[in-house]
């Protein structure tokens, strides 16, 4: 047991003495899909002394291909993601606590978690979430690593609140494309090295090798052979409703929150996006088609899948038919519409 760290603190930026804070530290991992679980079993074996997982979701077949810590006896038991991560992180190591949640990360949810939690892990899969993140660690002086990936993409960006730009700052820079892992997929690499650079930055941090975080937002394409470090320092902006001088924090006022309510009669529920969205219907149908019969007109476009439809509003507003409850509704919504 002892010498299990062995090689970590032979390794000098870490020593003897990281070893001994990573045992003391607190990472919050919002989400355990493919980024969560490769960034949780790394910070496992690192012997980061508490993990808090928080995610909505349960293990599905298609997430095998990539989302490390589940088997297919998790798929077939329908297992909730944080549940079946945390039987497999203590057989990792028994030495260290796993707080596991299965909950929806909106905001007053994650508040309540942030007790003792020295660093916070981004992954999820949606920007909903992430400038709900950002808020919550600019309000809470929580610092984190934002990470996302689609295709054979990747990015990553560290944020010291008070110190570098938020991810609102950088609004003009990050892609949200509207495409997901559900309509593009994604392949493993892409998974691994977003999580290798985040449990990097983490680790630095919770060392205190502050010196050495990534101060760049770094995007990549491991299909295409892209690297690419965009310096963002002069990106910070003082009216930021995020991280500027007098910040509102917005998407932690309720009415800005994706709103869902349940269309009562009708075995449907509504989602209202947070940000107005436009949607090009035409390129949404094609994006869509796989998942099932697509109609469509003006004004809507309908997509009958299996077990549900889904119909897409043009002002962004989406009612999915024939879900019993709100948690899958929202994460059939987030899995095909980003
Ligand atoms: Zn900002």
């Amino acid at each position: 047991m002892q010498d299990r760290y062995s090689r970590q603190k032979l390794f000098t930026p870490i020593g003897e003495q990281g070893q001994q804070r990573l045992a003391n530290k607190h990472v919050l991992i919002v989400g355990v899909g493919a980024l969560g679980s490769a960034a949780a079993e790394a910070l496992a074996r690192a012997g980061v002394g508490t993990l808090t997982l928080i995610d909505r979701d349960f293990v599905e077949w298609s997430n095998l291909q990539r989302q490390q810590l589940y088997t297919e006896q998790d798929a077939q038991q329908k297992l909730p993601k944080v549940i079946a991560a945390k039987t497999r992180l203590q057989a990792i190591n028994s030495t260290i606590q796993i707080h596991a949640h299965i909950a929806d990360a909106y905001s007053e949810q994650l508040i309540s978690l942030l007790d003792g939690v020295d660093i916070m892990i981004d992954a999820t899969d949606n920007f909903d979430i992430r400038f709900m993140l950002n808020d919550v660690a600019q309000k809470y002086n929580i610092p984190w690593v934002y990470g996302s990936c689609v295709g054979s993409y990747g990015a990553y960006y560290t944020i010291l609140p008070h110190s570098n730009p938020c991810l609102r700052c950088l609004l003009t820079i990050i892609s949200n494309t509207g495409m997901t892992c559900d309509t593009v997929g994604i392949i493993s690499p892409a998974v691994q090295l977003v999580a290798a650079y985040q449990v990097a930055e983490v680790l630095k941090y919770l060392v205190g090798d502050t010196d050495k975080l990534q101060k760049k937002y770094v995007m990549f394409d491991v299909w295409q052979n892209q690297h690419h470090a965009i310096a963002v320092e002069a990106m910070h902006n003082a009216d930021c409703p995020s991280c500027g001088n007098a910040p509102s924090y917005p998407t932690l006022d309720y009415q800005n929150q994706t709103k869902l309510d349940v269309l009562c009669g009708r075995d449907a529920i509504q989602i209202r996006p947070a940000q107005p969205i436009t949607y090009d219907l035409n390129q949404l149908a094609e994006q869509l088609r796989p998942h099932g019969d697509i109609q469509q007109n003006d004004y809507l476009l309908s997509c009958q899948a299996e077990d549900y439809r889904i119909v897409v509003f043009k002002d962004g507003r989406v009612v999915i038919h024939g879900v019993p409850t709100i948690a899958q509704a929202k994460s059939i919504y987030y899995r095909l519409l980003g």
